[in-house]
């Protein structure tokens, strides 16, 4: 019998399928060479890949057409209150939050223009792409404002008049301050996200999924985690350890050729800072090396 193949949509192109493929290839996924570019074959294990505009993942994962998807918690929520708004439920479930494509959602307005807090947004017009989030913001915050619905170069209605403030995706804040504008409220904080269908799955694709999830964690894990090497005097031990949260039992080796000198070998899973290794350099520690770690499996 044929196996069942599991479904991912990513974006085809832009700030989300660079880092989407790059953790597909971390967990292992060969993929098959195809004329297609729309459609790809994971040669090693039972899974499709469909590369499509990130708008389209969200409703191809709750129609079921798509089994999984990745996707900007931005994206999903405003397609999701689009959703329960025409009175549909909500049918996907978030599976992990990934650490990329980080942004967040903000309301700018003109940089002359006086501003205290939310409520001097009312009777303001507010061009965006986010039309449901912005809406649930205002009501949130009873702001009456009016919204105006924008699909892309947002940043430019202020300075032509259409709007007298704009919503949109922020990372750095340069395009703001290029358009003069300046950022007065984040409405949301956003990341990519993995989100499964809350269809039942066929078991096959359960078992694939799950395999997928573990290994992605495994990833997730592995990118924070470091391992730490030093030599260190025995009695600066304690100070040492203190300096190294996050860092399960230490493997302590003695020196050959001292008495009271130790190497120590240790994961850190919070990653590791020039403050931390100053520290312990400071503590006494020497030869201090940190490793990148590239698989990990608990
Ligand atoms: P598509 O053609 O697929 O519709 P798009 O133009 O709508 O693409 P992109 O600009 O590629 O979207 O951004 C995709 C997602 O990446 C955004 O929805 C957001 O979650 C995230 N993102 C946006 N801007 C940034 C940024 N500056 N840095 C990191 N992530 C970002
Ligand atoms: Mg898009």
């Amino acid at each position: 019998m044929k196996t069942a193949r599991l479904r991912i949509a990513i974006q085809k192109s832009g700030r989300l399928n660079n880092d989407s493929m790059d953790l597909l290839y971390k967990c292992g996924l060969k993929l098959r060479p195809t004329q297609s570019s729309l459609f790809c074959h994971v040669e090693n294990l039972p899974i499709d890949i469909l590369f499509i505009r990130d708008d389209d993942i969200p409703t191809l994962v709750m129609d079921g057409v798509c089994d999984i998807g990745i996707v900007g918690e931005n994206v999903l929520l405003e397609q999701s209150l689009g959703y329960l708004e025409a009175g549909n439920k909500k049918d996907y479930i978030v599976a992990k939050q990934l650490g990329f494509s980080r942004c967040r959602l903000s309301i700018a307005i003109a940089q002359d223009k006086p501003y205290v807090n939310s409520a001097s947004l009312n009777g303001l017009r507010i061009a965006t792409s986010y039309p449901n989030i912005v809406r649930n913001y205002l009501s949130n915050n009873n702001v009456n404002a009016e919204i105006m619905m924008i699909s892309g170069s947002v940043e430019i209605t202020p300075g032509l008049d259409m709007a007298d403030a704009i919503c949109d995706l922020v990372s750095t804040g340069r395009t703001l301050e290029e358009h003069n504008l300046k950022e007065v409220e984040q409405v949301l904080k956003s990341q990519a996200v993995l989100i499964k269908s809350t269809l039942a799955l066929n078991p096959q694709k359960e078992e694939t999924f799950d395999l997928l999830l573990r290994r992605i964690e495994s990833v997730l894990k592995a990118q924070e985690s470091k391992y730490i090497m030093f030599h260190a005097p025995k009695t600066s031990l304690p100070s040492i350890k203190e300096l190294l949260p996050g860092c399960e039992s230490p493997t302590i080796m003695q020196l050959e050729g001292s008495d009271d000198k130790v190497a120590v070998h240790v994961v850190s899973s919070e990653g590791v800072f020039w403050v931390t290794l100053e520290k312990l350099k400071h503590a006494g520690a020497s030869s201090i090396l940190v490793l990148p770690i590239e698989k990990m499996l608990n």
